[in-house]
């Protein structure tokens, strides 16, 4: 069976995520890498979140390091473009960079992203920034939407089923200062 390792935002994207991969033939194996979520305490909800659904599904996870610091002065210059703007999308180029980095480290050939199932955030754009990731690296990406097929629908189903903790804002202080105004 090939193996795949799946970035992993949150444990609710992954959910549905992870079974269209093994509904393909992959063994995956998931990552959560989210130094943009903020504050800590909400950080630990969610990577707690994804331990538990990886017991649930029987799935081998990785955490990665929370390293909030270096993401943070990576992102400042660009607050002003935050929730949807250039900004996501330098935000998306660190974690996907630092999924490929995992790929190439665990000597695993493909890696892909839960970041397409949101159906806020676009795939095509997604795919390319895990492509040029995995250029970089020397190892391939999978491209996907995952949101296809009322995919965002079974993994809020999904979730349910599992109990699993879901966020009601994106991740990083800027987005939380958003939903709070626009609760
Ligand atoms: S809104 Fe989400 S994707 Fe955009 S910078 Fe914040 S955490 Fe990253």
């Amino acid at each position: 069976m090939p193996k795949i390792l799946l970035y992993v935002c949150c444990a609710p994207d992954a959910t549905q995520s992870a079974e269209v991969l093994r509904a393909e033939g992959y063994e995956v194996i998931s990552f959560f890498y989210n130094p943009n979520v903020h504050p800590a305490g909400e950080y630990k909800k969610r990577s707690e979140a994804m331990l538990k659904l990886g017991k649930e599904m029987c799935m081998e996870t990785i955490l990665g390091e929370y390293d909030f610091k270096n993401w943070f002065a990576s992102m400042k210059p660009r607050a002003k473009d935050i929730e949807g703007g250039e900004a996501c999308f330098e935000c998306f180029r660190i974690r996907l960079d630092r999924a490929a980095a995992e790929t190439k480290k665990l000597n695993l050939p493909l890696f892909t992203s839960t970041l397409t199932i949101s159906p806020h955030k676009d795939a095509e754009k997604i795919n390319a920034i895990g492509a040029a990731a995995a250029l970089k690296y020397g190892v391939n990406y999978l491209a996907s939407n995952f949101k296809k097929k009322d995919g965002f629908k079974k993994s809020v189903e999904l979730s349910k089923k599992y109990d699993l903790y879901r966020q009601n804002y994106c991740g990083c202080s800027w987005s939380l200062i958003e939903r709070r105004k626009n609760p």
